[in-house]
């Protein structure tokens, strides 16, 4: 199967980020989003992510130009039509993602591969919204997208094998590690990774050390390069909270229910490095 052209739905964090690496490995890209202001914004990170690249040798201006001549920004969603994959990188919401896929499943063409990037939801159960099912799989990139090295390829029961092939071809073609995963909840980093963080904020709630000690023994004491709290913090506790409670629910195993005092601190609006308060200032 090919993957010359790439369509990503969503211009926000992500999808630009995929826009990024996509371009920059020679693909072309279709990058839509419904709104206009987004794809501006979209447009002005993009130039910022190769900027920074300029500036640390990794492109030359050059090599910039030739990558942003390759991406096409646009709110018509009919020019997805031309991709061989399109990844579907829009707004963590079930009812717009199953939106986007009816969608695409009228508009894409016939045996492209449509991925979705979505943190929490059941590429099972997205798949299901398509009359061919086998071309879904799911393509979970991390944040910053240009600077992780992984992407998680997750299958789910209906993904056929050529999609899920060409689609951990794909990441590989984008310079990313790629790890072969089942559906399930939270699939296997945020599966480990989230609840990790879960358990600092019951340690930090039991009052058994200040979240700057907390941290320091996970990075000193477990080699992490960044401490649990303060990983919360960037990645926003909302997301956090959100990712928690879909563990739990879809597990329906209490070991998995969310600190109280990460649903106090989602309820105040402190919600990490975005609203300049979480477990530390900004
Ligand atoms: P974001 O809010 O930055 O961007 C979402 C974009 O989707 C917005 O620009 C919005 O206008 C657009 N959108 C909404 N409805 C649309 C529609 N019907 N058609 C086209 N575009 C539409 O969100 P994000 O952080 O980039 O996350 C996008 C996806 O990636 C989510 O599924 C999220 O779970 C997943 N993800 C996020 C992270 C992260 O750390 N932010 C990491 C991995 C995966």
């Amino acid at each position: 199967m090919n993957y010359e052209t790439i369509g990503i739905v969503g211009a926000g964090q992500m999808g630009t980020g995929i826009a990024q690496v996509c371009a920059a490995a020679g693909l072309t890209v279709v990058l839509s989003d419904v709104d206009e202001s987004a794809l501006e914004r979209g447009r002005e990170r993009l130039s910022a992510g190769y900027d920074s690249l300029v500036s640390k040798q990794k492109m030359t201006a050059g090599d910039v130009a030739e990558a942003m001549a390759r991406v096409k920004a646009t709110s018509h969603s009919a020019a997805l039509g031309t991709c061989d994959v399109v990844i579907e990188a829009a707004t963590e919401n079930v009812g717009i993602k199953h939106q986007i896929l009816r969608e695409l499943d009228r508009i894409a063409k016939p045996g492209a591969i449509i991925a979705t990037n979505t943190s929490s939801v059941s590429i099972t159960r997205l798949a299901a919204t398509l009359a061919d099912p086998s071309r879904f799989v799911g393509m979970h990139f991390f944040n910053p997208v240009p600077a992780m090295a992984l992407v998680e390829v997750i299958r789910g029961m209906q993904t056929s094998d050529a999609t899920f092939e060409t689609t951990v071809a794909l990441a590989e073609r984008l310079g990313k590690s790629a790890i072969q995963v089942k559906n399930a909840p939270g699939f296997v980093v945020n599966r480990i990774l989230v609840p990790m963080i879960n358990e600092a904020v019951f340690a930090l709630q039991e009052g058994l050390a200040s979240a700057d000690e907390i941290d320091a023994g996970m990075r000193l004491g477990a080699r992490h390069p960044m401490g649990p709290l303060a990983l919360a913090d960037l990645i926003g506790l909302d997301t956090v909270l959100a990712i928690m409670e879909v563990i739990q629910r879809e597990m329906g195993d209490t070991k998995y229910r969310p600190a109280s005092l990460l649903k106090e601190m989602v309820d105040a609006g402190y919600l990490g490095r975005k609203t300049k308060r979480g477990f530390y200032s900004y």
